[in-house]
C-alpha cells in the first residue's frame, strides 16, 4: 500500500485527484498506476485502469490470476469490471469512496456471486493515511477557489473605478463568501477523483 501512496502522490504531481494502484503477484510488482483521467483526456484513466494494463501488457495475458491489486481509493464501478474480467485474485483498498465506491460504499459488485467467483476485497487498510491524501488535495483545491474567486472579484471591482478603501471591500465581502460557502465547511468527505479540476470563474 505504501507504493500506491507513492504513485497517489505522482497524480497530485500532475494536479490529478490523488489515487494509486499497484499490482502485485507474490512478492513481485508487476505494474503501477496513477490517476490522471484529466491529463490524458481519458475517463477511463484510473490508477486501477492503468495498472491493470500496464501489468497484461507486461506478461502478455488478459487474465491476471494470482494477482493481487492495492489501491488508495476504493475501486468504482468501472475499474471494478476490469478487475473481474483480469480475475484479479485480491483487492485491497485505503480509503471509501462514499460517491463512486463498488466494494460496499455505494454497490457492491464483488458481493454479488453472478459476476464474480475471483476476486476478495479487503477495505480500509491505511484507510485514514490514503483519505488523508485526498482530503488535502480537495483542501488546497478550494482554497485554491476562493483565492481565485477573490482575485477576480478584486480585479473586477477595480475594472469598475473602486471606492474609496478597495481593499477592504474585497476581503470583507470574501471572508463573508467563505464563511457562507458550503464548500468551506471541513467535513467534507472523499470527493470522487471525477469531479471536474479547474477553478470555477466567478
Ligand atoms: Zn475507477
Amino acid at each position: 500500500m505504501a507504493l500506491a501512496q507513492a504513485a497517489a502522490e505522482e497524480a497530485r504531481a500532475a494536479g490529478e485527484v490523488p489515487v494509486g494502484a499497484v499490482l502485485v503477484r507474490g512478492d513481485e510488482v508487476i505494474a503501477k498506476g496513477f490517476n490522471h483521467p484529466i491529463g490524458a483526456h481519458d475517463p477511463s484513466a484510473h490508477a486501477e485502469m492503468i495498472a491493470l494494463r500496464a501489468a497484461a501488457q507486461a506478461v502478455e495475458n488478459y487474465r491476471l490470476p494470482g494477482c493481487e491489486l492495492y489501491v488508495t481509493l476504493e475501486p468504482c464501478l468501472m475499474c471494478a469490471g476490469a478487475i473481474m474480467h483480469a480475475r484479479i485474485a485480491r483487492v485491497v483498498f485505503g480509503a471509501r469512496d462514499p460517491k463512486t465506491g463498488a466494494c460496499g460504499s455505494v454497490v457492491d459488485a464483488f458481493a454479488n456471486p453472478q459476476l464474480n467467483h475471483h476476486t476478495t476485497v479487503t477495505g480500509g487498510v491505511l484507510e485514514t493515511e490514503c483519505g488523508a491524501a485526498l482530503k488535502s488535495f480537495f483542501a488546497e483545491r478550494r482554497r485554491a477557489s476562493r483565492e481565485a474567486r477573490a482575485a477576480a472579484r478584486g480585479e473586477a471591482h477595480v475594472a469598475a473605478g473602486g471606492e474609496a478603501h478597495p481593499e477592504a471591500h474585497v476581503e470583507g465581502r470574501g471572508e463573508a463568501r467563505v464563511e457562507a460557502h458550503p464548500d468551506a465547511h471541513p467535513d467534507a468527505h472523499v470527493e470522487t477523483r471525477s469531479e471536474p479540476g479547474p477553478a470555477e470563474p466567478l
